[in-house]
C-alpha cells in the first residue's frame, strides 16, 4: 500500500514512557527506509505510565523535528485501524533479544490476521542501545543512576523535574 501522497508510510507504534535513545536510533534509521515515518503513541489507559501522553509527545517532537519525513501522534484503540486511517503500509518494531522476539511475533501474527496487507518490519536494535529499555531507564533513575547517554538530555531534564516534583510531595 502506498499513502496518499505517494511513498510508503510506516508507523512506529509504542508507549515511549519515556522516548530512549535506543527508540531514537530506531526512529532514525526508519526515517531514512521510508517516505514518512509517523512515530505513534499508543493512548493505554489499562498500562500505567510516569508520564502523562502530552508529556510524551513534548519529548518525542522534541527529538522528531530533527527528522523532516517524521511526525508524531498518538492513538487509541486497534493499531491497524489507525495504520489503516494513515495509508500506512508498515508497521516498525524493534527487536533487542530473544525476549523481544517472541512478544513480537504474537503481536505482529496478530495484526497480521486483523490486516493481512500491512506488513510487520523489524529493525534489530543498535548494539550501542540493545540493553536500553524505558522501564530500566525509570528504575536506575529512581535508584539515583546517572541515565545521561540513555535518554536524550530533554527526557533526563524531566526525570529530574519529576523526582522533584515527587519529593516535594507530603
Ligand atoms: P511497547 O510498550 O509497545 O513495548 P516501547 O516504547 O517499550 O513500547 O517500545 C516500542 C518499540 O521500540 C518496541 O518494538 C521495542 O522493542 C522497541 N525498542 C524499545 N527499546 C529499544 C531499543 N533500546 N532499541 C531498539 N528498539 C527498542
Amino acid at each position: 500500500m502506498v499513502g496518499k501522497a505517494g511513498g510508503i508510510v510506516a508507523i512506529y507504534p509504542g508507549s515511549f514512557d519515556p522516548i530512549t535513545n535506543g527508540h531514537l536510533d530506531l526512529l532514525e534509521r526508519g526515517s531514512r527506509l521510508f517516505d514518512r515515518l509517523i512515530v505513534a503513541i499508543l493512548n493505554n489507559t489499562q498500562k500505567e505510565a510516569l508520564f502523562p501522553v502530552e508529556v510524551r509527545l513534548e519529548m518525542l517532537r522534541e527529538v522528531a523535528c530533527a527528522y523532516p519525513n517524521v511526525e508524531v501522534d498518538c492513538f487509541d484503540g486497534l493499531l491497524v485501524d489507525y495504520a489503516t486511517q494513515q495509508g500506512a503500509a508498515v508497521l516498525l518494531r524493534g527487536i533487542r533479544a530473544i525476549s523481544d522476539y517472541e512478544y513480537e511475533l504474537q503481536i505482529a501474527l496478530m495484526n497480521r490476521r486483523l490486516k493481512p496487507g500491512i506488513e510487520t518490519v523489524f529493525l534489530m536494535a543498535g548494539e550501542a542501545y540493545s540493553f536500553i529499555s524505558s522501564k530500566l531507564v525509570k528504575e536506575v533513575f529512581s535508584l539515583g543512576g546517572d541515565v545521561s547517554g540513555l535518554v536524550p538530555p530533554g527526557v533526563a531534564g524531566r526525570l529530574r523535574n519529576h523526582a522533584l516534583l515527587q519529593k516535594g510531595k507530603p
